[in-house]
């Protein structure tokens, strides 16, 4: 029997956002290309943000499974239109599609639920035999009679059983150069209002054992790492012997970088690993500076534990990327009291994010009554996409902006470098380019704030319903 042939697409964006300069793919399309390799498949991976799709050369699959986010999936659903004209058999996946599985089969033959370790593999097995795929778990498609026939979610996988992700799949990527982007878990022990990583990856921290990850680190230890986790601290006992392990296997990286809560600060002795394993800077979640947001935005941790977690940072020479979410009960007021603060405690970077429902989130649920539109496309952070409690949207945009050009002002930019802070420099006039560029992209969706209409295309204006 022919195999099929697999082609897995991330889809991706162009627009300016604030990880525009430092995109690395994630490990989900990588990982699930291994696992197909492992079971005799061909399989490639496209990555879109890193170069336009060649649609012709895709049509060439018999199967194309297409990940994406929020505001990847508008991009996604073009692409699954095109290609399903010519016959190929499209499957979705990734936390959008999960929870607007109707939405998505208006453009697609099957929605993957969750994790696709195990159901991906599954369904294209039984495609190839010409079987019914309603026993496995973890799909959504539509029946002949126009009804909508959906398998539950799938289980959750056994994270430390999946291979390594394969980057060589991707022809995008030149061989040895690896990107230095690790995952060493999945799901989360919390559960915040506008997040969606526990609903689809849910609460149980699954991580993979010391020895894969160090084997992934090996080939990019002369590199600036990141590691992907979605909070790479959840276990603060399993980081610090991961950490441990990198000392003692002579695995530690140029520099690293990876998401943090504010109370993992704490823990000396993880700091001193962080420290001796060339930690360069964490992604920290403070959320608000306002103890009403905090609560809104359910965080336990109260504005000394963040003073103090920037100290504990910083005097271990470790910098701070502070992310910052506000949410509609906030006013331009609260904005402003972000950036005071950022400047007061000298942060070294930060982003300030609109609150955005992603579907499958309690925010969501909360606040889609209150959404300005349904232009998918927008909901990665950065835009103001849900009508504010006291102020107009279009001044609690104009607020985000404001701010964050004043933390990012070349003048402080110039500061930073006249007293020799190295890469700090570097990363903040990255944070000027972005914003103003960011402002020169969105002037439309600025001035449609501003006059209170939202230019939505028609596709978009569909109602949710899983
Ligand atoms: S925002 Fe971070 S801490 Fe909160 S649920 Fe998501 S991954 Fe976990």
């Amino acid at each position: 029997m022919n195999r099929f042939r697999i082609a897995l697409v991330e889809s991706g964006t162009t627009s300016t956002h604030v990880f525009s300069r430092t995109y690395l793919p994630r490990a989900g399309m990588p990982t699930l290309g291994a696992i197909m390799k492992n079971l005799g498949y061909h399989c490639d991976i496209f990555f879109q943000t890193m170069s336009p799709i060649n649609e012709e050369e895709i049509r060439g699959y018999d199967v194309v499974g297409i990940s994406s986010l929020t505001s990847t999936t508008g991009e996604a659903y073009r692409l699954a239109d095109s290609l399903k004209r010519t016959g190929n058999t499209i499957v979705m996946g990734g936390p959008h599609v999960t929870f607007m599985p109707s939405e998505a089969l208006i453009h697609c033959d099957y929605v993957v639920l969750g994790e696709g370790d195990a159901t991906f593999p599954a369904l294209v097995a039984a495609l190839e035999k010409g079987e019914s795929p309603h026993e496995i778990r973890g799909l959504a498609y539509r029946l002949e009679g126009g009804g909508i026939q959906n398998t539950g979610k799938s289980d959750f996988v056994d994270f430390a059983s999946l291979p390594s992700p394969d980057f060589s799949l991707a022809p995008q990527i030149k061989p040895g150069k690896t990107p230095p982007i690790i995952t060493s878990s999945r799901g989360c022990p919390h559960n915040c209002p506008f997040c969606c990583v526990t609903a689809v990856f849910g609460r149980k921290y699954r991580f993979k054992s010391n020895e894969q990850v160090i084997d992934e680190l090996r080939p990019v230890l002369h590199r600036s790492v990141c590691f992907g986790d979605d909070n790479f601290f959840a276990n603060p006992g399993r980081t610090k012997s991961l950490l441990r392990d990198m000392i003692s296997k002579h695995a530690v990286p140029l520099r690293w970088s990876g998401e943090m809560a504010v109370r993992a600060a704490f823990d000396e002795e993880l700091l001193q690993l962080m420290h001796d394993t060339n930690c360069r800077i964490v992604y920290v979640g403070i959320e608000s500076v306002d103890p009403d947001s905090l609560k809104r935005l359910g965080k336990a941790h109260e504005m000394e534990m963040t003073s103090r977690c920037i100290e504990n940072l910083h005097r271990y020479g470790i910098g701070i990327h502070g992310m910052f979410v506000v949410d509609p009960d906030d006013t331009p007021e609260t904005v402003r009291n972000i950036v005071d603060y950022a400047i007061a405690t000298d942060i070294d970077t930060i982003q300030i994010c609109s609150l955005t429902p992603f579907p499958g989130t309690k925010s969501y649920n909360e606040h889609q009554g209150r959404l300005l539109h349904r232009d998918w496309r927008y909901f990665e952070g950065m835009h103001v996409v849900v009508e504010p409690k006291h102020c107009s949207a279009y001044d609690m945009q104009m607020a985000i902006v404001s701010q964050m050009l004043r933390f990012y002002d070349i003048r402080r930019v110039l500061r930073a470098f006249r007293k020799g802070r190295g890469w700090r420099v570097k990363y903040r006039a990255g944070g000027h380019y972005l914003m103003r560029k960011w402002v020169r992209e969105n002037a439309q969706y600025i001035e449609d704030l501003r006059l209170g209409v939202y230019s939505m295309p028609a596709d978009f204006a569909l109602e949710a319903g899983a």
